[in-house]
């Protein structure tokens, strides 16, 4: 236990898994918490005078399925193992710590998820703000000047945050993130209060913090990575605060995001001078200007080197063969903040177990894992230069067209392997046998890979088969020394290929030979002793024996030697059996020895061929991604959009790329789509079901994958590049998150309000929803007016509150637009066609109808609607009629009744100000009676 608290002090913030024989164990806290996520029963350990400590454990053998479930959840797992064998005498096993599993370093395959990346990021902030200096900020800017966001942005909790100022939004922010897995790097500057979508395209599932840097990002950073994903939701938010000994784990003051683990690490790693070194040194460069950083990237340096440093310390290995890092700027890349991912369902569903219905599914149709990764990365990520994206477009157009190469090219990469994740484990010595042929297996597709992409000629797929590296040394170098069937793991034996090598094919021989012998005893000894059931066997402990059963003992001949009693035979050994035994015991020592030598040269040998393999790996990618925009494009009949670096986007004949694939194809109604300088802002309007939705959806789906390079599911659209795609969907959508969902509805069009530009796409479904009509009817239309006054963008704002068809007419670049309805009695058909002009009913009633409500109560439903439609076109004056006229909705009051009740009379005659509170007591209790 001593060994163990020495070795526990050094892990505070990791569950210590301390190997013991058969059993990795954890105690006391560790056990608890390790019991508890893992379903362990807790035991404990009579620990003497100390008394009993808890203890739980797992299997050795099971080590990876539960570092993939602790791993899931968060948290951060510290391995370890005994440094010798244990002996018989009570001297105690050294041990050490040989590996630190976290979410964000995991290297191992079994905790990998195939198509998608794994980043651990970090985080430089330019003020490390001391926490008693929070309180400070003047509050109420944000609304005031309308350049302040809140704190958080999409799905924040900013106004909710009691006492807490918001930090300034626009403070600067270095992003750096690593996949040790692939050893992709990435930097990006950022600022506060977008810190949420900087971070989100690379989904990170640990982030590093500075000491200082801790309360500061926690308190900007509700909402990140918000997954809607409650399973994560519950625990990942296991702080790993390193300092915080012994305490609860749950962060107090650290950040605590949904999914994502944070580290807190020392803040001289974060050092401008450290941090520099740090990468000149693990780069071996001479300064750091050939990556693109300029001057005044401070803090991106000081991200990348603090995140290269601990990549380092965690993953000795892995992070030699880092690539060099990518410096993004802001404005390189179509922004997408959580919302909008989620409400468009980019990767996942809106509600899990909705099957698999995302825009990723639909259109992965990538034959590796690393084109899987890349496809998802370029859906989270579209770009926003226009000639870039028709580069790309341009790729995938020569795959359409030339569907023979594509199917070649596809086949030959349904056998290429994760040549990214093999390249990384072979660079950090971790590569088993079954990765080192891996590696060879997907090698040797690539000769035929770049013949069958010899003709193709567009500039995008010219630039992945031009001096394409196809790895042939290393795939005959593996050829040559790994058998076709080698196995897992060394220890399993049968590694390296028969003629590698002259002594192991000697040493093979000889085992092969005594075992024969061995086999042949079986028939020489039956004759020897005339026991016709005798028998030759081997058994792990014991080795070789011949087995005689009970009653043919007493035909044992005297040289036999007693070795094992079973309850119905004996088993014997002879000395010439003991003879061959050792010889094939011998051979099998010196068989393991030397296999294992030859294999970690070889793997050591395959070390410098890295860097080649991920470059390899990455064309790859690339090339699946186009072949499989191109085989996707075809089977689904997409059009390739026209990039436009004008305004419009114009779409005829557009189909929802996911709902259509859940219906007969002919069943889904395509629609044409036009917002224009004219026409910028459309009022969407319909009945429930009509359809909205996947109208507005549409038009996100069709732009992003336009501008990631893909085709698009249409007739025809021409698109002009947008910066970035806002979604919001009121209410009722949100309510997992455990927030007043209007205010998260409110929270979510402020930030599209403060972010968006006019080069952006705002999709608003149903904005208002989640609070009284009029609410939200006012809401809606003040919104509309900001933007067509002030931000100018693109925007499809779907309603089923036909109020707001009204915009149409006061606004001159505001349509109304519809998804038209057919009446026939009192039903309604659905024609899902989009249609000038708005709806002029909510069609409520119907679809109550279509949902089942029984007669008597929509007949009640309809005289009440009749009536109220009755009080509002003889009283009502309109909705926002002239600007100067009181525009909110509110006044235009309609009453239940015609008259009006006298207890309103009797309300408007009470003074409250010259009232004593017995008066006031009195009034009210009038009021109840006559309202009674
Ligand atoms: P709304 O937002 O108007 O209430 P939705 O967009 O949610 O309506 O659409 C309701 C359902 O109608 C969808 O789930 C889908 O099954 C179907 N639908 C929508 N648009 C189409 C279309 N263009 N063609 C066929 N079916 C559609
Ligand atoms: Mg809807």
């Amino acid at each position: 236990m001593r060994q163990w608290r020495e070795i526990k002090s050094k892990h505070r913030d990791a569950l210590v898994f301390f190997r013991v024989g058969d059993f990795y164990e954890m105690f006391e806290d560790d056990a608890e918490e390790g019991s508890r996520l893992l379903g362990l029963t807790l035991t404990s350990r009579n620990n003497g005078a100390a008394g009993r400590v808890p203890l739980a454990g797992v299997p050795v053998k099971a080590l990876d399925e539960y570092l993939a479930r602790l791993v899931k959840l968060g948290r951060r797992v510290a391995i370890c193992e005994q440094m010798e064998e244990a002996t018989s005498s009570k001297k105690i096993v050294p041990r050490k710590v040989v590996e630190t599993v976290t979410p964000g370093t995991v290297l191992s395959g079994q905790l990998l998820e195939a198509k998608r990346n794994n980043y651990v990021a970090a985080l430089a902030v330019a003020v490390a703000v001391a926490p008693a200096t929070r309180a400070t900020g003047p509050t109420g800017t944000a609304g005031a000047t309308g350049t302040a966001r809140p704190t958080g942005t999409a799905g924040a909790t900013g106004a909710a945050g009691a006492g807490d100022s918001p930090e300034d939004p626009s403070l600067p922010v270095g992003v750096a993130a690593v996949d040790v897995s692939t050893g992709e790097t990435t930097v990006v500057a950022a600022v506060l209060g977008e810190l949420e979508e900087a971070l989100a395209r690379f989904e990170p599932r640990e982030v590093l913090v500075s000491e200082s840097s801790q309360a500061l990002l926690s308190r900007a950073g509700h909402g990140w990575a918000a997954s809607g994903d409650d399973s994560r939701g519950a625990t990942g938010a296991a702080g790993t605060a390193g300092g915080s000994a012994g305490g609860p784990r749950a962060a107090t003051g650290g950040p605590s995001v949904a999914g994502v683990v944070f580290t807190v690490r020392p803040d001289w790693t974060f050092e401008e001078e450290t941090a520099r070194d740090e990468l000149v040194r693990r780069y071996r460069v001479q300064s750091l200007d050939g990556f693109g950083f300029e001057p005044g990237d401070g803090l991106l340096i000081r991200a990348a080197g603090a995140l290269v440093a601990y990549v380092t310390e965690i993953r000795p290995g892995a992070s030699d063969h880092l690539l060099a890092p990518r410096v993004l700027r802001p404005g390189s890349f179509m922004t997408l903040d959580s919302m909008t991912r989620r409400n468009l369902e980019l990767v996942e569903p809106l509600r899990p177990g909705e099957g698999d219905a995302s825009l990723l599914s639909v259109l992965d149709a990538t034959r590796t894992p690393m084109g899987a990764r890349l496809l998802r990365s370029w859906l989270l990520a579209p770009l926003v230069d226009a000639d870039a994206i028709r580069r790309r477009q341009g790729g995938v157009a020569e795959l359409v067209d030339d569907s023979a190469t594509r199917a070649s090219l596809r086949t030959a990469l349904a056998r290429v392997r994760d040549l990214d994740r093999l390249a990384t484990r072979i660079g950090a010595g971790r590569g088993s046998p079954r990765d080192v042929l891996a590696l060879g297996v997907s090698a040797r597709e690539i000769p035929g890979l770049a013949e069958a992409g010899q003709e193709l000629g567009s500039p995008a797929l010219r630039s992945l088969f031009d001096g394409l590296d196809a790895l042939e040394d290393v795939e005959a170098l593996v050829a040559e020394a790994i058998s076709e069937d080698a196995p897992a793991t060394l220890a399993e034996g049968g590694v390296i290929r028969e003629g590698f090598n002259r002594e192991l094919d000697e040493l093979r021989e000889v085992r092969d030979g005594a075992q024969e012998f061995i086999a042949g005893l079986q028939t020489r000894e039956r004759e020897n002793t005339g026991i016709a059931s005798l028998r030759v066997g081997f058994n792990k402990p014991f080795g070789y024996y011949l087995e005689v059963t009970k009653p043919n003992l007493p035909r044992v001949p005297q040289h036999f030697i007693r070795k094992q009693t079973l309850t119905g035979a004996e088993r014997f050994f002879t000395p010439e059996l003991k003879e061959w035994e050792e010889k094939v015991f011998g051979a099998e020592e010196r068989i393991a020895q030397v296999e294992e030598s030859l294999f970690r040269r070889l793997r050591q040998e395959l070390v410098g061929t890295v860097p080649r393999m991920q470059r390899t790996s990455r064309r790859l990618a690339e090339l699946d991604v186009t072949a499989a925009l191109a085989e996707v494009a075809e089977a689904q009949g997409y059009a390739r959009p026209e990039i436009s670096t004008g305004f419009a986007f114009d779409a005829t004949a557009g189909r929802h790329p996911v709902v259509e694939t859940m219906m007969p194809r002919e069943d889904f109604i395509p629609n044409d789509l036009l917002l224009d300088e004219e026409g910028r802002i459309a009022i969407l309007t319909g009945p429930n079901m009509a359809g909205k939705s996947t109208v507005l959806r549409q038009a996100g789906l069709l732009q992003i994958m336009a501008q990631m390079g893909s085709y698009v599911p249409a007739e025809r659209a021409r698109l002009a590049v947008c910066d970035r795609v806002f979604t919001r969907v009121g209410a009722s959508d949100s309510l997992a998150r455990g927030q007043s969902t209007f205010m998260v509805e409110m929270n979510e069009t402020a930030s599209i309000i403060h972010g968006a530009t006019e080069r952006s796409l705002v999709l608003l479904d149903e904005i208002g929803r989640g609070t009284s009509t009029y609410d939200g009817v006012s809401i809606a239309w003040a919104v509309t007016e900001h933007i067509h006054e002030r931000v100018g963008a693109k925007t499809v704002f779907a309603t089923h509150y036909h109020e707001l068809t009204q915009l149409g007419d006061l606004l001159p670049c505001v349509k109304n637009l519809n998804v038209a309805v057919r009446e026939s009695g009192d039903d309604i058909v659905f024609l899902r066609r989009l249609e000038e002009g708005g709806a002029d009913r909510s069609y409520g009633i119907q679809v109550a109808r279509l949902a089942g409500f029984p007669p008597e109560l929509l007949a009640r439903a309809r005289g009440l609607l009749a009536e109220l439609e009755g009080t509002h076109s003889s009283g009502g004056k309109g909705l926002g009629r002239g600007r100067d006229a009181p525009k909110t909705p509110a006044d235009d009051q309609i009453t239940l009744f015609d008259v009006e009740h006298p207890v309103l009379d009797r309300l408007r005659s009470l003074d409250p100000d010259r009232m004593t509170p017995l008066e006031a007591l009195a009034a009210l209790h009038a009021l109840r009676e006559m309202a009674e």
